[in-house]
């Protein structure tokens, strides 16, 4: 079924074959067909709609590397945005509180709640050696709690006593009493689901809420929640305030889409997949994983970014030989610039270097932050090719112009051009120095 996707989107892809930057209709071509790919994978429709509008505004005039076609190029600008609304990293569950820590699971009958509580129990047993007690609030269901109770035998996890016809709110005070007094690092509440969202439910989980006081407040979903994904994660933040959610049934055919519509409507943090029906059928949630599961397109994003990479070397080759001939114009400040932002900014470069969070700060305090960059592009962009080429042009009228066109104070433009010839008196005298220069050599 997925197949006829990548079809559809390799004959639009195929037809865009236009180099240099990313038309609004290249664009829009290419983005029906993703809207398709996320609808198909099950992305509520508003979420699709204001993603795609992201991504469009994202794409038009983005600059399209030599060697691949635009139309893919957009389909790694939409897997970006996608990797970047999932979360980027994994978010693992915080035990960061006073013991009992207590981690409370919440969602509808049949998401797979009391199977994950099993599984998040025997990961913090076996593999964090924490003392666990597990304990069902579940008092509507018939054999609910005995269903946690013998997952708890299998895996050796402690279950809260049952005592038939207490309340929830009661076996969920008992349960944190009973973590109090046998020590237990952990306390895992399972509460009762219904078939659809409604009051009364609600109500319940507001009163365990406040019963309670959970550190960690996690919504079991099914990954196969399609439209309704929305409207279960609003709900639940609404009333409870989720801390994280997890999604079950990842191991089926779906491909994950609840995954963004959820995080986009709770900001909240998708923390962990289930991938099966087994206890240990338990996974860190990777935000670029499920960003391929859902555009469904891994091979062409791989395939953009190896041909960017080969673009990048080839660039920084380019510029060492000219940096090596004490030739450095505002051209080559404007791609340092650039792939200085591609890494991550300043903060981003720095972060890739140990023992630099002192520095950091001093950074940020200098306001050398990312949008020094974006400003700085700004202000070349702002240029004609022959002051960019010839900064000696550049008098007082001109930098008037260029300032009110890239919207900064002149004095900015200023700092940036001395910052420039700075940097091309440098590399002029590397250039003269023995042989390879150190900046010759830091560039490979
Ligand atoms: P609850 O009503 O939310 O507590 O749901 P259960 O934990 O009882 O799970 C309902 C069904 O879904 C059971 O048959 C589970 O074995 C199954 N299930 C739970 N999680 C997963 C999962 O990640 N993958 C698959 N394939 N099945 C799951």
């Amino acid at each position: 079924m997925f197949d006829n996707l990548s079809d559809r989107l390799g004959g639009i892809l195929d037809k865009l074959t236009k180099r240099g930057a990313l038309s609004e209709s290249d664009v829009s071509e290419a983005l029906r067909e993703v809207r398709r790919a996320l609808i198909e994978a099950d992305v509520a429709l508003p979420i699709v709609r204001s993603f795609t509008d992201k991504v469009k505004h994202r794409a038009v005039g983005a600059e399209v590397v030599k060697s691949i076609k635009p139309g893919q190029m957009v389909v790694k600008i939409v897997h970006d945005q996608l990797v970047e609304m999932l979360g980027e990293e994994s978010h693992p569950i915080d035990l960061n509180a006073p013991a009992p820590v207590c981690i409370m699971m919440v969602g509808l009958q049949g998401a797979g709640k009391t199977t994950a509580t099993g599984k998040i129990a025997r990961r913090l047993t076996q593999r964090d050696k924490r003392k666990v007690l597990m304990a069902s609030l579940d008092t509507r269901r018939p054999a609910a709690q005995e269903q946690l109770k013998v997952l708890g035998e299998q895996n050796e996890i402690d279950t809260l006593p049952i005592i038939e016809g207490q309340q929830p709110v009661d076996i969920a005070k008992r349960a944190l009493n009973a973590a109090k007094l046998g020590g237990y690092d952990v306390v895992m509440l399972d509460t009762a689901g219904r078939g659809h969202i409604d009051e009364p439910l609600m109500v319940e989980m507001e009163q365990i809420k406040a019963a309670s006081n959970p550190h960690e407040v996690l919504l079991v979903a099914d990954a196969l929640t399609g439209q309704d994904a929305v409207n279960l994660a609003k709900s639940f933040d609404e009333r409870c305030s989720i801390t994280g959610i997890m999604l079950t049934r990842m191991d089926g055919d779906g491909r994950g889409g609840a995954a963004l519509s959820m995080r986009a409507v709770t900001g909240k943090p998708i923390k962990l997949i289930g991938t099966g029906e087994k206890s240990d059928a338990l996974e860190d949630f990777h935000p670029k994983r499920i960003a391929d599961r859902i555009l469904g397109m891994g091979d062409i994003v791989s395939l953009v970014e190896k041909a960017a990479e080969a673009i990048d070397a080839e660039k920084a080759a380019e510029m060492a030989r000219k940096m090596q001939k004490g030739h450095f114009d505002l051209n080559d400040l404007s791609e340092q610039l650039k792939q200085m932002e591609k890494m991550g900014g300043m903060s981003g470069m720095m972060g890739m270097l140990p023992g630099v969070g002192k520095m950091k700060k001093q950074l940020a305090a200098a306001n050398l932050d990312e949008n020094m960059f974006k400003r700085q592009m700004a202000i070349i962009s702002s240029m004609t090719a022959q002051e960019r080429a010839k900064p000696d042009l550049l008098k007082a009228s001109r930098k008037k112009r260029i300032a009110a066109g890239s919207g900064v104070q002149v004095a900015e433009v200023n700092k940036l051009l001395k910052m420039h010839r700075q940097m091309a008196d440098m590399m002029k005298a590397m250039g003269k120095g023995k042989g390879k220069g150190m900046l010759g050599k830091m560039m490979g």
